[in-house]
């Protein structure tokens, strides 16, 4: 890795006890290799707004830089003002800042800020530079989108509202982060793009994921995923394999460092992370 290449890694706030436990376990254990910072989810509406807050204070407990996604879909502005103060007392400074995509049936109003390029606006209004903005990026196009151009319109939006950086969708194709990352860059675009890395462990959670998200399995890479059938040691083996090939390609053409989706689980992740050959 070279010299400013940083690792972040992304955990979601778990439902019950036994989760939680298994959460502060896998925090730990991915904490002493020292990531640059962590990200904690947030559920669109404010759906795990309690669970992302205990979430993020067990990352500061363990002395990490972290920082809260805030989504806008289905809240107030005033809503998102409190949390933004809340955050700002409590020493956060980073957040990564969405839309969201409001849970079917979930019946809640779409709220007064209607995409991310409208919450980096309400954030830099409200807090000035207070927080380091993340946005999301998607390198194979957002599945609402109408098209690559249009959605990398609304990308180049969020920059010049003033984001300091990107974490893109998970992908499994190279090309599709360097042709992104290369139209924004003609569009003037200079922060960080960093690649989001989604471990391969379970190929019909990764199928779901990854029709619900818009991240494309090459057709080659679903056959041999779907070969496993229910010898889930070798998939895990094979995935690591092919996702730390995939990482290894970016970091050494040239991304900024990887975002890994750990899905609260340390071993995935270090499968990744220990075959990576870092300087
Ligand atoms: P936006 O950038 O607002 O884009 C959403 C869609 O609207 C795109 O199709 C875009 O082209 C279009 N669009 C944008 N601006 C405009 C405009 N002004 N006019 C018309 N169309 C527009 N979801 C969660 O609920 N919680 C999380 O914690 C979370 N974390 C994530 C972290 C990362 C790194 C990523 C990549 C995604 C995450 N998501 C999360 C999922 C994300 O909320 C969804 O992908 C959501 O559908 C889009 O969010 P966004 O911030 O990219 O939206």
């Amino acid at each position: 890795m070279k010299g400013n290449q940083t690792i972040s890694l992304e955990f979601f706030p778990p439902r019950e006890a036994a989760a939680r436990e298994k959460l502060a376990e896998a925090a730990r254990e991915l904490v002493a290799r020292r990531p640059a910072y962590v990200s904690v989810t947030y559920g669109a509406g404010g759906s795990t707004r309690a669970g992302t807050a205990d979430t993020v204070q067990l990352m500061q407990s363990l002395g990490m830089d972290t920082a809260p996604h805030l989504s806008c879909i289905g809240s107030s502005r005033a809503e998102l003002i409190e949390i933004l103060d809340g955050y700002r007392e409590q020493g956060i400074r980073r957040l990564v800042a969405l839309r969201g995509d409001l849970p079917s049936g979930m019946g809640r109003h779409p709220g007064e800020v209607h995409y991310a390029n409208e919450l980096v606006d309400l954030i830099r209004e409200h807090s000035g530079d207070a927080f380091h903005i993340e946005v999301a990026a998607y390198p194979e196009v957002h599945p609402q989108a109408p098209s690559a151009a249009k959605d990398l319109d609304h990308f180049v939006a969020k920059v010049e509202a003033g984001a300091n950086g990107a974490i893109t969708q998970y992908f499994f194709n190279v090309d599709a982060y360097f042709d992104f990352v290369e139209r924004a860059r003609a569009r003037g675009v200079g922060i960080p793009i960093t690649p989001g890395i989604m471990p391969i462990t379970n190929y019909t959670q990764l199928a779901r994921f990854s029709k619900m998200c818009g991240a494309e399995i090459p057709r080659w890479l679903a056959a041999r995923l779907a070969d496993f059938g229910d010898d889930r040691a070798s998939l895990r083996a094979f995935g690591a394999d092919f996702v730390a090939s995939l990482a290894q390609r970016l970091l050494d053409q040239g991304a900024p460092g990887l975002h890994f989706y750990t899905l609260n689980n340390a071993e995935a992740t270090l499968a990744v992370w220990n075959r990576l050959s870092l300087d």
